[in-house]
């Protein structure tokens, strides 16, 4: 079986940067950054619970409004993470309009923000039904950048520098255990409640021997058994290990940062990075605190990731887009790449003399 989460870049690498994880077994979706969102539905919008915002330059906030302007008067909460200030960010958005109709409303939305620092967490909440006045804010440990961790993924968080401090993210899907269906009716069992007390087992690392009652109708005759987790485990149970996204945008190339991103985004399954220059603009790079399309593809390989997905390209270049990944992957892959692109050349060589 696939793994649950579909990551997906919402505009095009020319346009503003963000990154869209859905979630279809959940019927939920994560956003990275709130730029452009022009290019998302409603009926998509409806489905986010999280928001991670990497810093709050306006080609990753601009879009803020639009989600807003999609949850209002649902009954929702919306949580919202970001870098040292981020609540006072929201609190302006807030408060750039006026809200004296919210009682009218039956639904009322609640937005959770969160500031990452080096320090810790700071959490404030804003209520619709209280005309999103700021409450409630209160400080909170943060252990190893881990910022969310619920049963279906975990998301860490790496303070990088851009100038102004700003969020790299790691999304990390939970192992998925899945009952097999064909395995379970050949075995004659009846499914219930056991069958969830056994995937919890499962994903609780319960003592193999624990014990799980299950049902068996033979014959019209109903008795139960007593089957240790360890059995039913390797009788029944499929594992499906979850994927990893990393999501980095606007951080400049120095030994601080390389370190920090490639511990992040570690084995990533995809790793979603910026790459706003050109291999030889480095300097300019330097200068404007962003990646070369060839520095994504050396932390993409530092890292070990599996797939390298370069986005958030600079509007100066948009007539040369092939180079940008023809550069990060030549990055990315080493000597490899190298091979492979002096192959391809010398057989187009061949067919063109033929
Ligand atoms: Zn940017
Ligand atoms: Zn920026």
């Amino acid at each position: 079986m696939k793994s649950g989460i579909q990551p997906s870049l919402i505009n095009d690498p020319f346009g503003d940067p963000g990154l869209l994880a859905q979630l279809p077994l959940q019927k939920q979706a994560l956003l990275f950054d709130l730029g452009d969102l022009s290019a998302l539905s409603n009926g998509t919008l409806l489905k986010v619970s999280h928001v991670f915002i990497s810093h709050t330059h306006i080609d990753h906030f601009i879009g803020f409004d639009r989600l807003l302007r999609t949850l209002f008067g649902r009954e929702k909460t919306l949580t919202i993470f970001g870098p040292e200030n981020i609540i006072q960010n929201v609190q302006g958005k807030l408060a750039g309009f006026t809200w004296n109709l919210v009682e009218q409303y039956s639904e009322s939305l609640t937005i959770e923000v969160v500031e990452v620092r080096e320090s810790g967490l700071l959490k404030g909440t804003f209520r619709a039904i209280e005309k999103f006045q700021l409450r409630d804010e209160k400080k909170e440990s943060c252990a190893d950048g881990q910022i969310v961790d619920n049963p279906v993924f975990s998301v860490q968080a790496a303070i990088l520098e851009h100038r102004v401090p700003c969020l790299g993210f790691a999304l990390q899907e939970k192992p998925r255990i899945n009952i097999n269906k064909n395995k379970l009716q050949s075995m004659q069992a009846e499914p219930g409640p056991w069958l969830n007390k056994l995937k919890q087992s499962v994903a609780g690392n319960a003592a193999e021997s624990t014990l799980i009652t299950v049902p068996f109708i033979a014959a019209g005759n109903f008795r139960t058994k007593n089957i240790s987790v360890s059995q039913l485990k390797s009788d029944l149970v499929e594992v499906v290990p979850g994927q990893k996204i990393g999501y980095v945008v606007d951080t400049v190339f120095n030994d601080r940062n390389r370190k920090k991103i490639v511990e992040l985004v570690k084995s990533a399954d995809v790793f979603f990075c910026e790459s706003p220059f050109l291999a030889d603009e480095e300097e300019r790079g330097q200068a404007r605190c962003h990646l070369t399309s060839r520095q994504a593809g050396t932390l993409a390989k530092e890292a070990g990731v599996k797939q390298l997905q370069v986005f958030h390209f600079s509007s100066r270049h948009k007539d040369r887009r092939e180079q940008f990944y023809n550069e990060a992957q030549e990055a990315f892959q080493g000597d490899a790449a190298v091979t492979m692109t002096a192959a391809v050349t010398a057989a187009k060589n061949i067919s063109a003399r033929l």
